[in-house]
């Protein structure tokens, strides 16, 4: 059994049947000496019944109920929180952790389908320096099956009106890459055909620039989308904005993405957070797209609201437009981010406008 499944390295820990995959909780039970396809009984009542205890799985022996009672955990994390906009139905939720810690989770509503905002850590130590999560510095890492619980606790909520998720974005608070195998495990959970089934064309995955875990993200030829928060058309903007770039400068930053985009064919995204009077002027726009220039990739603009204690300012929407506009003039495929959950400060997006949540 691999330990990364479970909560925590010591054995003495129940197993965390989130996070693992059909494969080894076959090996556990049949170690436990039930039938292998047990384990195709109880994948069927996590993900697509989605219960939220053993009792609930009528279907297993009694004694095997007890066993899971006594040796595994199903669900671990408890809703603390929620809150619903009332502009585009976006829904936030403050999950309380086994441990006490406590991690927030989005539910974003588009009209191409419902996508989850996943946290990846308790808190980041990435300092960006628009950015509440990293605030309090970074806590642990969370496990895969914590982000499991985090997409199913969103589907639960669809379940309701018929609707299911669609797409998941590792953008919530942490840096998705630091959690190298937890986010790897969470993804091949998620795709899982014995689980929700969300085809890895359909995850994003962010990060700061971690270029050495970029080079090997790209070596596993995913189909995900690798999402970069950039930021900033050069290192002396950007090393303002993200101290990762005096470890990773832009120029070693651009070439593992397009590593990436060489091993997997799938064209990177930027995230740009326009902040007024740091970013956000036209000739920063030419330099931006001078960089850019022939690597496939997409650029999300992303307007930033106005951060008091930061005193970022938000960009002036024509601006906003006439910085799309200059980018567009020189090839570069570009899109401005909607404002998801404006009234309940629940946007996503690797900012610190994506995480006003954890001031709320
Ligand atoms: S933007 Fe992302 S990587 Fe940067 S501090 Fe916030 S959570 Fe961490």
């Amino acid at each position: 059994m691999n330990r990364s499944a479970t909560h925590s390295e010591s054995g003495d820990r129940p197993i965390h049947l989130y996070g693992l995959r059909p494969d080894e909780l076959r090996a556990w039970l049949e170690e436990k000496g039930e039938p292998g396809y047990r384990a195709a009984q109880l994948f069927d009542w996590m993900y697509k019944k989605r219960v939220t205890g053993v009792e609930a799985m009528t279907n297993l022996p009694k004694s095997l109920r007890a066993l899971l009672r006594e040796r595994t955990r199903l669900t671990t994390m408890e809703e603390l929180t929620r809150q619903v906009s009332k502009k585009d139905g976006t829904t936030k939720f403050l999950f309380r952790l086994f441990d006490g810690s406590t991690v927030e989770t989005v539910l974003m509503r588009h009209s191409y389908g419902n996508s989850v905002c996943v946290s990846t850590q308790v808190g980041c130590h990435m300092g960006c320096a628009f950015c509440a999560s990293t605030l309090g510095g970074l806590v642990r890492n969370l496990t895969a099956g914590e982000m499991m619980e985090q997409v199913l606790a969103c589907q639960r909520l669809l379940d309701a009106e018929g609707g299911r998720v669609s797409s998941v974005v590792l953008m919530g608070s942490g840096e998705p890459l630091e959690n190298y195998e937890a986010t790897v495990r969470f993804m091949d959970l998620v795709s899982a055909e014995e689980g929700l089934r969300i085809g890895q064309r359909h995850i994003t995955v962010s990060t700061s620039g971690l270029v050495p875990a970029i080079r090997r993200l790209a070596k596993e030829r995913r189909q995900i989308t690798l999402a970069v928060s950039l930021h900033a058309p050069n290192d002396e903007v950007r090393g303002r904005l993200m101290p990762i770039n005096r470890a990773y400068p832009i120029a070693k930053l651009l070439e593992a993405c397009r590593e990436y985009w060489e091993e997997t064919g799938r064209r990177v995204t930027f995230e740009y957070a326009l902040i007024g009077g740091v970013n956000d002027r036209l000739d920063q726009a030419r330099e931006l797209a001078g960089r850019l220039r022939g690597l496939p990739c997409h650029v999300n603009l992303i307007p930033v609201n106005y951060v008091p204690e930061r005193r970022f300012e938000r960009t002036p929407r024509e601006q906003v437009q006439a910085f799309r506009k200059e980018l567009e003039r020189r090839g570069i495929s570009c899109t401005v981010r909607r404002e998801m959950g404006a009234d309940i400060a629940a946007a996503c997006g690797q900012l610190r406008a994506g995480h006003r949540m954890a001031e709320a």
